[in-house]
């Protein structure tokens, strides 16, 4: 007997067809100089002092005295200390609430096996869509949340067990202010919820009052769970780290419970990935990152100026490389292919993300600047 769930993701695959069309379309016209803007991959290699430290930890594997195995079930000490200090510094999060993972993909869906399969669990519409197919993976059902115009998540009226929030939101690029998450964190608190706090794009917040982790409010530690990769950052997304930050305040049986699942369950990180991740809070690495972002960030006011310019709605893309742009009444494949078609421009359509995305197409500012400056030629020429 099969698990129906993972049908349904293949139902909902407006992503897997837009890939499709792209694909039809590049065949079909080989000389098409085609851009894309839909990818949500990091253009940036990994900075070198970064790969000089795994090279380093290539060469622990090979001796000996320095050789890494099985263990390290929630992360290398030295790692998990790191992420505390930087990450944490004011914030009072020890190395042992830290619990290292190869990506936010999975640490996303792995998290729910620390809760019954019986637990009502709330997604954003749209939302980064592996909230809901790992979900459907694990057996589980979810329901969506309804959103403001902005498409920000409103607090639900009913109870629901577990909530994702993922702030700077991917697909819609805006970041949850200081007041919209103390109303999250009061409603978990009262309804005994635990929020799952995607934080994978916290590096690009530039605006005031935008928290950069959910434990900057008050009475969040005792009920969220945050996440955090070194993808998007650190270029990691084929080197493949991650972190989840779950706070003593949940109890010891909650730790006690969560280890012995990981334990079972995974065994750990790369030795070599950690030792890069380590690395990222070096000066040089932090100083590259920082760099790498500033340039992402500047794409994205830049293709925000030249959507506004051209007559769409324009969420996101000043906290977030990602701007969700909409056309009121215009079908978001009609604009997928509109874009293909007549700009050889690369998008992803809103619906792969939610119904409510149905008008909307994704836009990403993760794409080099030479990419990002064509594509915003060729939008400025249909004005
Ligand atoms: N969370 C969000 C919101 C994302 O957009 C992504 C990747 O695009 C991830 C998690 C996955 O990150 P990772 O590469 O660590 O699996």
């Amino acid at each position: 007997m099969l698990n129906e769930r993972l049908k349904r993701i293949e139902k909902e695959g407006s992503f897997s067809l837009s890939i499709k069309m792209a694909k039809e379309y590049r065949e079909a016209h080989p000389d098409a100089e085609i851009v894309s803007l839909g990818i949500g991959d990091v253009s940036f290699p990994v900075s070198e002092v970064i790969t000089e430290a795994m090279k380093k930890a290539c060469s622990d594997l090979s001796s000996p005295g320095t050789f890494q195995g099985y263990g390290a079930y929630w992360g290398i000490e030295s790692l998990r200390k790191a992420i505390a200090e930087n990450d944490y510094g004011t914030l009072d999060i020890s190395a042992e609430e830290i619990y290292v993972g190869d990506g936010t993909k999975t640490d996303s869906t792995s998290i729910l096996e620390l809760f019954d399969p019986s637990c009502r669990i709330l997604v954003g519409d749209p939302s980064y869509p592996i909230y809901r197919n790992g979900a459907y993976a694990l057996s589980r059902d979810v329901s969506e949340a309804e959103c403001d115009e902005n498409f920000k998540m409103l607090v639900p009226k009913e109870h629901y067990d577990i909530i994702y929030i993922c702030s700077p939101c991917n697909p819609v690029g805006n970041a949850y202010t200081r007041d919209e998450l103390r109303s999250w964190v009061d409603y978990a608190s009262r309804e005994h919820a635990v929020i799952i706090y995607d934080g994978v794009y916290r590096d690009f917040i530039r605006s005031e009052g935008v928290p950069r982790s959910i434990y900057e409010i008050p009475g969040s530690k005792s009920c969220a769970i945050e996440l955090y990769s070194y993808s998007k950052s650190a270029s990691f997304s084929g080197t493949r780290c991650s972190y989840m930050v779950l706070p003593k305040e949940f109890g010891k049986e909650v730790h006690a419970l969560w280890r012995e699942r990981t334990m079972n369950r995974f065994n750990g990180a790369s030795y070599v990935a950690q030792k890069g991740a380590e690395a990222s809070y070096l000066p040089e690495a932090k100083e590259q990152i920082r760099k790498n972002i500033e340039c992402y960030r500047d794409n994205a006011l830049l293709l925000k100026k030249t959507f506004l310019s051209a007559g769409f709605g324009v969420v996101g893309g000043t906290d977030s490389p990602y701007l969700f742009v909409t056309k009121p009444g215009t079908d978001c494949m009609t604009l997928f292919s509109f874009f293909l078609e007549e700009l050889q421009i690369i998008t992803v359509p809103g619906s792969a993300f939610g119904k409510r995305g149905k008008e909307s197409l994704r836009i990403s500012a993760l794409g080099s600047r030479k990419d990002t400056e064509e594509a915003c030629r060729r939008i400025g020429g249909i004005l």
